[in-house]
């Protein structure tokens, strides 16, 4: 049954974005590319943090072609700290993929788009609705938020039906008349998601524009909603990372092709935690004659599904180590030296390691 209140409701939002939304770097020019970039910069990473690398892309990688050429290694140290480092690969693939069959501009429709690599049905809505002003739909954990509070609706966020049949209620009753509104009125149901009926704590409701419409605050229950299923928790991996060093350089080595964190740079490590005494022994039996070994803080890492507890330590070495624990085996690369400058440069460091990256800074500068 169409709701009722919904040409409101989407007549409110759109008021309220036109005099509310925040002025965004990706707002400002809304190009294809620049909506592409920024919505894939998002996915997984806080506005503020990714202000500072959208411009930092632009600057290196100003359209689709430059993408399209760009080595991975630039592309990996443009994405340094960032994480889930396969939408960078994608998206580079995708830029040939423009480049070749589309003339160097990104597709219109959603099906077009969604046939490009990385790019999955709500950044296709949102480059149709944003940049080319089409009549499309894009819904995320804001949007989920907003219309399960909107709507009291006790239907459990986290599954994918419950997702998609959100979106298709959308669709049919919230649209609004003009397809080039469209693309503003997703960005004002998140917009409202991030700044009012924020996802941790109470909602802002005395502020918010669909309040007058909205069960959860009329029940006087707003925490309730939205509804989600238990996460999983997290295989917790114990490893000891180890920064050795000859005083100028400290060693590296790359991560595989495939897998968690693949072919960024990394310190070498071993599972579980280990002792100085155990080190020791460890780097007797890897021939590497350690001069002195300090320990450094221990750091945690969460990913999706798994958390790194790491303990570390800084050892002066004269020299690499040859054998393969921790120079390198049939799946690591061997480790090299790198000083100062290509840290900060060249290799890109997944920032699981950042405790670890800035005591390389220190132990090298
Ligand atoms: Fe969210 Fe409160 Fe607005 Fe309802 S009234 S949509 S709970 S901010």
């Amino acid at each position: 049954m169409k709701d009722p209140s919904a040409p409101a409701v989407t007549k409110a939002l759109l008021q309220w974005y036109k005099k509310h939304a925040r002025k965004l770097p990706w707002r400002q020019d809304p190009a294809p590319y620049h909506v592409w970039l920024s919505e894939i910069m998002l996915q997984q990473t806080r506005i503020e943090t990714v202000k500072a690398y959208y411009a930092r892309f632009l600057d290196a990688l100003p359209d689709i072609a430059h993408l399209a050429d760009a080595p991975e290694d630039t592309l990996l140290k443009l994405w340094e700290g960032l994480g889930y480092y396969s939408r960078v690969r994608n998206m580079k693939k995708a830029a040939q993929i423009v480049m070749r069959d589309y003339d160097g501009t990104l597709p219109h429709t959603v099906e077009e788009l969604r046939a490009l690599p990385g790019i999955g049905p709500y950044t296709a809505g949102a480059i149709a609705a944003i940049a080319f002003s089409g009549r499309a739909s894009f819904v995320d954990g804001n949007v989920l938020r907003v219309m399960a509070r909107l709507r009291a609706d006790t239907r459990d966020i986290s599954s994918e039906a419950v997702k998609r049949a959100v979106q298709h209620e959308l669709e049919e009753d919230f649209l609004p008349e003009r397809d080039r509104d469209c693309g503003t009125f997703f960005q004002a149901l998140m917009e409202l998601g991030e700044t009012v009926c924020v996802p941790a704590g109470a909602p802002l409701c005395t502020r918010c524009p669909v309040a007058s419409f909205c069960a959860a605050y009329r029940l006087g229950d707003t925490l309730s909603y939205p509804v989600k299923r238990a996460k999983k928790p997290r295989r917790i991996e114990k490893r000891t990372v180890l920064l050795l060093s000859d005083r100028t350089h400290v060693a590296l080595r790359k991560r595989p092709r495939k897998g968690l964190l693949a072919g960024l740079y990394e310190f070498p490590s071993v599972p579980g935690h280990l002792t100085q005494r155990e080190l020791r022994r460890l780097l007797r039996e890897e021939e590497a004659d350690a001069l002195r070994i300090l320990a450094l803080p221990d750091a945690k890492h969460l990913f999706t599904h798994v958390e790194w507890h790491m303990k570390g330590y800084l050892v002066y070495v004269e020299h690499l180590p040859e054998k393969a624990l921790l120079s390198g085996n049939a799946r690591m690369s061997p480790l090299f030296f790198a000083d100062r400058t290509d840290l900060d440069t060249v290799y890109a460091i997944p920032s699981a390691f950042r405790t670890y990256t800035e005591a390389a800074r220190h132990a090298t500068g």
